[in-house]
Parts: C-alpha cells; sequence; structure tokens
C-alpha cells in the first residue's frame, strides 16, 4: 500500500518532464486534482498522455517566464520545471538561467498569492564539483559561474536564494530539495545523460561512451523513490534545504558494465574526453532526509536498471540478440 497523503488540487510545473510526468502520476494516484504547466522545451506531451483522460489532469501548454493565471485554489506548488541534462542546459543556457530567476520569481508569487506551500525542486549542482565527499546539505559548494555548467549550477542556486527570501519575507511555507542523479523510464532518449547513452548504445551493441578516464563517481536514484520524497518533503514544515538521492556511488566505468551486463550486450567501452568542469564525485549525504521525511531509497539498482532497460528496449525497438 503506498503512503496517502492529503488530496486536493496541486500545481506541478514542469509536469510534462521526466521527473515532473512521474510526480503527476502519483498525484493522481493519491486522488488529487493536478495542473501541469510545461513549455515542452524539454518536457513532451507523451509523458503525460495517459493522464490526459483523466478528469482531475489538466495540462497548460506555457513558459512559467511570463505570470501565470490560475483560477481557484492550490493546495500546493512543485516546481520542478527547468532543462536539467547538462546537454540540454548547454543547448538552452539563457531559458536554462531565465526559468531559474524569472520562472521561479513567478512561481513563488503564486503560492503567495494562494497562500499555498511550494517545493523547489533544486540540485547536487549546487555543490559544483564537490570539495566535500559525500555531500551534506550543510556544505556551499564549489561552482564554477562562468562554466559550461554555470548556467544551470547558478540559476539553481538563486532559485534557493529566493525561495529563502520569500520564506523570510513572507513567511512563505517554502521546501527546498537538491535533488541527485534521477534515472527510470521516460527519461529522453536524447538528452544526453549517462543513463539513456548508455543504454540506448549497450541496447544496440554499439561502443559505450565514457567521458574520461571513467572514475568519476555517481550516484543513482530511482525515480519512484525521489517522487517518494518529494511527497513527503512538500507535506513536511522543514524549510531548509533536503539532499534526495541514492547514497550508493559508483564509478562511470562500473556503472558502463553493469548497463552493458544487464542488457547483454557485446558492446565494449570507448572511452572520450571528460567535459569541462564534470564533477569528479557525487554521493549524497541523506542523513537528513532520513531523520526529517523518514525517507530513503527502496529500489536497489539492479531492479530500477532492468524497468530502465526495458523502456529503452521499446523505445529502440531492436530487441537484444
Ligand atoms: N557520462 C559518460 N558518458 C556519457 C554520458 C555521461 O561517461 O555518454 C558521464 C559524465 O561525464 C558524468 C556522468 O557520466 O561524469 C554523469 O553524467 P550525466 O550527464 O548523466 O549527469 P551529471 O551527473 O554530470 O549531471
Amino acid at each position: 500500500m503506498k503512503k496517502q497523503y492529503p488530496k486536493g488540487r496541486y500545481l506541478v510545473s514542469g509536469g510534462a518532464g521526466f521527473i515532473g510526468s512521474h510526480l503527476c502520476e502519483r498525484l493522481i494516484e493519491n486522488e488529487c486534482e493536478v495542473i501541469a504547466v510545461d513549455n515542452f522545451i524539454t518536457g513532451r506531451p507523451e509523458n503525460v498522455k495517459q493522464l490526459l483522460g483523466n478528469s482531475r489532469f489538466s495540462l497548460i501548454e506555457q513558459d512559467i517566464i511570463h505570470s501565470l493565471k490560475i483560477s481557484g485554489n492550490l493546495t500546493g506548488i512543485f516546481h520542478m520545471a527547468s532543462p536539467a541534462s547538462p546537454v540540454d542546459y548547454a543547448k538552452l543556457p539563457i531559458e536554462t538561467l531565465h526559468v531559474g530567476a524569472i520562472g521561479s520569481d513567478n512561481i513563488l508569487k503564486l503560492a503567495l498569492e494562494k497562500k499555498c506551500p511550494i517545493l523547489v525542486a533544486s540540485t547536487s549542482e549546487v555543490y559544483g564539483d564537490p570539495l566535500q565527499h559525500p555531500q551534506e546539505e550543510s556544505y556551499w559548494g564549489n561552482v564554477n559561474p562562468i562554466g559550461p555548467r554555470g548556467c544551470y549550477d547558478e540559476s539553481k542556486r538563486y532559485m534557493e536564494a529566493l525561495t529563502m527570501a520569500y520564506h523570510r519575507v513572507y513567511g512563505l511555507p517554502t521546501r527546498i530539495v537538491r535533488i541527485f542523479n534521477t534515472y527510470g523510464p521516460r527519461m529522453r532518449v536524447d538528452d544526453g545523460r549517462v543513463v539513456p547513452n548508455f543504454c540506448m548504445q549497450a541496447l544496440a551493441h554499439e561502443p559505450v561512451t565514457v567521458y574520461g578516464d571513467g572514475s568519476q563517481t555517481r550516484s543513482f536514484c530511482y525515480v519512484a523513490d525521489l517522487v517518494e520524497g518529494l511527497m513527503r518533503a512538500l507535506h513536511s514544515d522543514y524549510t531548509r534545504p533536503i539532499n534526495l538521492g541514492n547514497p550508493i556511488e559508483m564509478t562511470i566505468s562500473q556503472f558502463a558494465q553493469k548497463i552493458i551486463n544487464l542488457c547483454h550486450s557485446r558492446s565494449t567501452l570507448e572511452y572520450r574526453p571528460l567535459p569541462q568542469d564534470d564533477p569528479k564525485t557525487r554521493r549524497p549525504d541523506i542523513s537528513l532526509a532520513k531523520k526529517v521525511l523518514d525517507w530513503q531509497p527502496q529500489v536497489d539498482l539492479e531492479s530500477g536498471l532492468q524497468r530502465t532497460v526495458e523502456f529503452f528496449k521499446e523505445k529502440s525497438q531492436r530487441p537484444v540478440s
């Protein structure tokens, strides 16, 4: 039995994105009414097509850098909108900065107008290429503001500052979660991230492209676990940032091998140059989430990746031999 949360009417910015669409689905399962807002620059209507026939779900195509007019009450807001993969935000740096700054301001104003709690989706990227390992929420980070990741990192850091300002000035009930690497079905095949790249390459028996020497580390959280963390965070009363992610860490080479094995693939590893400012390590300290949300990931990497590989197998329409 899934945990039940207060029913009501929720707005999800970025509701047609990878995490946003899973969140909308979870809210609908919980018998809530959901208004998803998306401009589809990286999200896709296809992600929520299964919800479109539901009378409790509506989808608004809008860029939130323009102010939002929503009639009626809202019970809560999840602000998920932003390009989020390094390849996407490198292509869309101005949009990324604008959604984090102007879009966040509009959505915080909406929460103020509706007098409802708002959760903003921040990121482990606020820690940059971290000098503390694992990363605790008290760490201020090591970010290059003018590097290729600066547009995302700084927009999210600004969003956090803005969110705290609304909280301090107006007493707005705000929640900030810092999302670490998350994976699962509905990641975009071409978003350039490691999970879609490795899965699609392994399924096609093509070389798996490892950037750098593959010794950099990441920790991968299955999307259903992450969504559960988001639900708990919104319904908590904790206003400071909380890390959400899976603390099991591995090198990218190990991860590549794991995916090759899961796909029963003949792929080999192909080493490519490491992108500038690619963090060398990343692993969340989730003690705070355990303490204040009673949350920790439940889905182990094998089962999560299995479901994800199934999704990409359908996308590739090339059955594994
Ligand atoms: N990566 C890789 N091969 C790829 C895509 C990514 O080796 O085809 C590496 C990337 O350099 C980084 C890690 O995998 O070290 C995770 O990259 P991703 O783009 O998924 O997200 P990030 O954690 O960097 O935001």
